[in-house]
């Protein structure tokens, strides 16, 4: 085996499918979950769809030109990544169901010893972690959380078998997720309490049906998909600008924003209820044309005061009032400053990663690690998006990772680490820019870990990161070994 992956999402595909094509076929893709798509398996909430449009949130070089939305829903994203397992050929090297419990580097071996949970194992030079950053779902610590008699679960891990027909449902949280279900539930449940601790910032969705024309036009010349992602992509490009250059440009997404809640609710108490109190962007804008309406209707009740505790019977909030609920849905997030368990990944001298990252996440361009050699990490810390497609980012990543491959290849370089100098600095500089953007601007969000640092964002134009991992640079790295371990090479 000379690669193995870990996690079958947008990551983990991308990364069969181009070592397929670089004639290395000897990898392996190891799958927690039940069926390939990563997040877009996972997540199955009733709403789910993608915030970023379809013609662009999918790979360059597998256009889907029946995307049936501007915006994907959950179960046409997955299918597509289904769609590209099968064209490619992958599934002889996915395992299914197969959750990785330690990948450790062998010194002698110069390769990773990969065991999963049900006793296999797997030994490769080079390990790919394509993980996913929001894949750990986050649990707030409210006292009583598991006192709670009613069913309860995470939006992450949607409880299909409870019918919310004619229920009091709980649910906690405004974010992202939140914002989509919400409006999804609202006709069938009997009351729906929604708790929110901040108001987001939530603009217009300009979602459409893609028409007939446009697919016809899309299979018989292709390129007109390819101009159409090509605009997206610098639609959204452009919003970098705002986050990171001229923060105070936040003002027009505040005015967006605010025309949104004037045309969604009319009684102007909720108005002022969930009236966002911090700058545009600093937390993620949420995109939703019904969210507003929904919070209007007579049965939706959005409370704002703060969770005390968790009943068997309800929720109790710091007014001492307790709201009795049949159902609590958990959309509080995910751990994204915290991605990875304790004991999963352990590197040189047995150093666990949760160790190394004790002071915040930190990765050379996200990808390379110093003490973890020849592991390369997909969308790792610094390198999600506030603004722009992130299969964007993993299309540059993975074209960095294969000429990595190559290089260790032909310059009989079996073992690559990043210097420890050079992943220093360049952490250094990123937060130094990271400091002036809007991100930075005094909100809580899950872009920063608890001491403050923002660990998950890119903190620029996507453009400058495809042009710093156009290619790989050995001499970043150091090769502590000359010639062949005993793992298996890549072929
Ligand atoms: P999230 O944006 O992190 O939102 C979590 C929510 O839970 C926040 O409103 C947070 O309030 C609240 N919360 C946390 N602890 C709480 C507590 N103790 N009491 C009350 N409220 C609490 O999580 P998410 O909605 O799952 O989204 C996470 C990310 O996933 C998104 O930002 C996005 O990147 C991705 N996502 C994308 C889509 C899409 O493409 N449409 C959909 C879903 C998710 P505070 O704001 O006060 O912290």
């Amino acid at each position: 085996m000379a690669v193995v992956i870990i996690g079958a999402g947008f990551g983990g595909i991308l990364a069969g499918i181009k070592l397929k094509a670089a004639g290395i076929d000897n990898f392996v893709i190891l799958e927690k979950d039940d069926g390939v798509g990563g997040t877009w398996w996972a997540n199955t909430y009733p709403g789910c769809a993608c915030d970023v449009q379809s013609h662009l949130y999918s790979y360059s070089f597998e256009p889907n030109p029946d995307w049936t939305h501007m915006f994907g829903r959950q179960p046409e994203i997955r299918d597509y990544l289904r769609r590209c397992v099968d064209r490619y050929d992958l599934t002889p090297h996915i395992r299914l169901a197969t959750t990785v419990r330690r990948a450790e580097w062998q010194e002698g071996e110069s390769a990773w010893r990969v065991r999963t949970e049900g006793g296999e194992e797997y030994v490769a030079p080079v390990l790919l972690a394509a993980i996913g950053g929001l894949s750990r779902p986050a649990w707030p610590d409210i006292p009583g959380r598991d006192r709670f008699a009613g069913p309860s679960f995470h939006s992450a891990q949607w409880d299909h078998s409870v019918d919310l027909a004619g229920k009091r449902v709980a649910v906690i949280g405004t974010g992202a997720s939140a914002i989509q279900i919400v409006p999804d539930i609202a006709d069938d449940v009997d009351q729906l309490y929604l708790f929110q601790r901040t108001p987001p910032w939530v603009i217009p969705r300009p979602d459409r049906r893609v028409s007939r024309f446009e697919k016809w036009l899309y299979r018989k010349l292709p390129v007109t998909q390819k101009l159409w992602r090509w605009l997206l992509y610098w639609r959204l490009e452009g919003r970098a600008t705002a986050f990171v250059v001229f923060p105070r440009m936040a003002a027009i997404v505040q005015w967006l924003g605010r025309w949104n809640i004037r045309r969604g609710i009319k009684e102007p108490a909720l108005r002022l209820k969930v009236m966002p109190e911090f700058p545009a962007g600093c937390k993620r804008v949420l995109l939703s044309d019904d969210y507003y309406p929904t919070l209007a209707r007579d049965k939706v009740h959005v409370v704002n005061r703060r969770i005390r505790e968790i009943t068997a019977t309800g929720v109790v909030t710091s007014d001492d009032v307790e709201t009795p609920v049949d159902v609590i849905i958990w959309c509080t997030g995910f751990k994204a400053t915290d991605p990875v368990p304790e004991g999963l990944f352990v590197g040189r001298q047995g150093l666990d990663l949760t160790q190394r990252w004790r002071g915040g996440l930190e990765a050379y361009l996200g990808m390379s690690v110093s003490g973890f050699p020849n592991l390369f990490i997909l969308n790792g810390p610094n390198t999600g998006l506030g603004h722009n497609s992130v299969v964007f980012m993993l299309e540059a990543q993975i074209r960095y990772v294969m000429d990595a491959l190559a290089t260790m290849k032909s310059g009989d370089l079996p073992v690559l680490e990043i210097r420890r100098d050079v992943e220093s600095a360049y952490n250094a500089r990123l937060q130094e820019r990271l400091a002036g953007t809007v991100w930075a601007s005094g909100c809580r969000s899950w872009y920063l870990d608890e001491n403050g640092r923002n660990t998950t964002l890119w903190p620029g134009y996507t453009v400058e990161y495809w042009w710093r991992t156009r290619r790989f640079d050995p001499a970043r790295y150091t090769c502590p070994v000359i010639g062949h371990g005993a793992g298996e090479q890549i072929s």
